[in-house]
């Protein structure tokens, strides 16, 4: 007998008949003998009609009460499962972050979690219900309703997993599983048996929404065992691992593209000591996360800085840096929200120089611009112009995958 932690996000959840069709999934593993602690995304859509409905309202609502509106979605989707499954004559109950105690800092809508209580599930569990949790909402210590950001509910399952030390966390969803690249933008992308946590954490960071990065944060420094499968197929889906056994013919994973992010340019300040430091202590302080930073040659006593943010930093950091134009001493400010950030993602790519390389070969082939890039051990990364995005990321994935695909 094991504990197992599935998860289901909104797809998978989006109506009864789906709901009747999980339910099954959920009971045939208790059936096994398990214990199965289930955790929900909100139906469908529900997430973003409550949004555009609290906009309706005001349009700049504080993310408390958009905290305290979109945790209704998910707990309308436990409510409602459980009574699919009472129905199935199977134990069942219903819980919510503030049942359960799922503790998070104060950060609305973008809470992290601090702290999960694990008596009431293990009372369930004990009593051999099916326990059903709301995803995506924690309390904080002033007991308000939290929110871990968008596709949060990826790291509510890994956390509750980690937390009640389960023996599998699954995460259900509407792909067979992690891909090379998004299957439903890229044609020939290719199911992965298996990834490395550090693979995925970067593949989910650099955008491939299919798991919460904090979700594989977790796994990873909780040695969760993680699989990512499908809840309309019930074909093998991708595990998630420390090591893999590697991929016969590639340095490279994976394939994401980010298109949440923007360009800002300092031209024209002084070439000196201490100039970056300014910039980047002034919009930390203001925690405005920075990523791709390049500088250019300093060239008659000047130089250029120019770094990304993400889209929903840019006025702030825009404002920030205008307000100190006199102090920062820069000649002109350019913006641009018009990028998207495309990468490539792979453990083997580590003392493999070719790899960057055939990535441009790439991009040169098709004629797309490259405005920054940026690597790691594992990543490459390009800056390029929004409208290019989906072809560089196919072009890419062409020249990494094909030949794979080809000898199929
Ligand atoms: P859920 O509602 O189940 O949480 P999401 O929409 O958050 O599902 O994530 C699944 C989606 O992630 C897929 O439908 C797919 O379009 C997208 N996706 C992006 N990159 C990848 C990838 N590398 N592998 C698989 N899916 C990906
Ligand atoms: N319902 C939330 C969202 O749409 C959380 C999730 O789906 O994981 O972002
Ligand atoms: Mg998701």
């Amino acid at each position: 007998m094991a504990l197992i932690v599935q998860k289901f996000g909104g797809t998978s959840v989006g109506g009864p008949e789906r709901v009747r069709h999980v339910a099954q999934i959920i009971t045939d593993t208790y059936r096994q003998g398990n214990d199965v602690v289930v955790v929900l995304s909100a139906q469908g859509k529900t997430t973003d009609q409550l949004l555009a409905l609290a906009k309706e309202y005001n349009p700049k609502a504080s993310k408390r009460e958009l905290d305290q509106l979109l945790s209704t979605g998910e707990q309308q989707s436990v409510a409602l499962a459980a009574m699919c499954i009472q129905g199935m004559g199977f134990p069942v109950v219903s819980l919510n972050a503030w049942q359960v105690g799922f503790k998070t800092n104060t950060t609305y809508g973008d809470a992290r979690i601090s702290k999960i209580e694990t008596e009431r599930i293990r009372m369930e569990l004990d009593q051999h219900k099916i326990v059903i949790f709301t995803g995506f909402q924690g309390i904080n210590r002033r007991d308000d309703i939290t929110t871990l950001g968008r596709g949060g509910s990826d790291a509510s399952a890994v956390a509750l997993a980690a937390a009640l030390r389960a023996d599998l966390c699954q995460i259900y969803t509407d792909v067979d599983g992690v891909y090379t690249a998004d299957p439903n933008k890229v044609e020939g992308a290719r199911k992965l048996d298996e990834i490395t946590y550090d693979e995925m954490l970067e593949l989910a960071t650099l955008g491939a929404k299919v798991l919460h990065n904090c979700s594989v944060e977790m796994a990873k420094r909780y040695n969760v065992r993680l699989e990512v499968l499908s809840s309309f197929t019930g074909n093998p889906g991708t595990k998630v691992k420390e090591v893999v056994k590697k991929m016969e013919n590639s340095h490279v994973s994976g394939v994401a593209k980010d298109k949440d992010i923007a360009r800002l340019a300092l031209v024209g300040l002084k070439n000196e000591p201490g100039v970056a430091f300014r910039i980047f202590s002034l919009l930390s302080n203001r925690k405005i996360n920075v990523d791709i930073i390049l500088q250019s040659i300093g060239r008659d006593d000047q130089k250029d800085i120019s770094f990304t943010v993400s889209r929903s930093d840019l006025e702030q950091a825009k404002a920030l840096l205008e307000e100190r134009k006199d102090t920062l001493n820069y000649e002109s400010l350019e913006v641009n929200d018009h990028v998207a950030k495309v990468s490539i993602v792979g453990a083997g790519m580590i003392g493999s120089p070719g790899v960057a390389a055939k990535m441009f070969e790439a991009l040169y082939d098709a004629g797309i611009n490259i405005n920054m890039i940026s690597t790691s051990e594992i990543k490459v990364s390009v800056l390029v112009d929004e409208m290019d995005a989906d072809r560089a990321v196919q072009t890419i994935h062409d020249k990494f995958f094909r030949d794979f695909n080809r000898r199929r």
